[in-house]
């Protein structure tokens, strides 16, 4: 399979996933879009109302300001691929379970391996613990880290800056550093990553187990 076809297997395999309860609710799974050689991935939370409408990723208000920011450094969002840490909508737009993460996780792992791309972006506090699991989004946002060879850069949320607009401009200036980090992508500090999403391993893998 090409890397086009095994993003469609891996589409496919969402809307029919039945890992976890989030299945139940979901009206459509939302996999995430965008090229399979793109550079930049970005990785947000989990589906919103409108998301798991269209089965489409950012295309709510948050959305509205990912593709304003993304304008802002010369970058189009058909150009990047966007997804997400949970593929179906948590209902009420509530935080994703451990349990929920974790089932979860496979889908994004197979898309950063056949997208394999030189920055993953992470928008929020559960994507970044994905990759940097045990950090406070307020210390760290718009640093890049390397994570096991690849350039992680933990972002806020754009919806924290449209209920905190104090937190806008910090954003705006996160996203300004981006294509400098790019091209400085090698003299990130690494960290080493062991487990992510659970503190405890026998849980981690029982739950994997699945
Ligand atoms: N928020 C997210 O984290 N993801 C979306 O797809 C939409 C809003």
């Amino acid at each position: 399979m090409n890397p086009d076809q095994v993003l469609q297997k891996i589409s496919d395999d969402v809307s029919k996933c039945s890992r976890c309860d989030l299945s139940h609710s979901r009206e459509k799974g939302v996999p995430g879009e965008g090229p399979s050689d793109a550079d930049i991935m970005l990785i947000g939370e989990g589906p919103g109302f409108h998301e798991n409408m269209q089965g489409r990723p950012f295309v709510g208000a948050a959305g509205e300001l990912l593709v304003e920011l993304l304008a802002s450094i010369g970058m189009k969002r058909e150009n990047v691929f966007i997804t997400n840490v949970v593929k179906c909508r948590p209902p009420g737009n509530r935080d994703p379970s451990a349990e929920e993460l974790l089932k979860c996780s496979q889908y994004l792992d197979q898309q950063v391996q056949v997208i394999n791309p030189k920055v993953i972006v992470t928008l929020g506090r559960f994507s970044m613990a994905r990759y940097i699991p045990h950090s406070k989004i307020s210390e760290i946002h718009g640093q890049a880290i390397q994570v096991k060879g690849k350039l992680v850069v933990p972002f806020y949320h754009p919806a924290a800056a449209l209920h905190r607009p104090s937190l806008k401009s910090t954003v705006e200036e996160d996203f300004s550093k981006l294509p400098d980090m790019i091209k400085n992508a090698k003299k990130a500090p690494e960290i080493q990553i062991e487990q992510p999403y659970a503190d405890n391993k026998d849980q981690a893998e029982q739950l994997s187990m699945f």
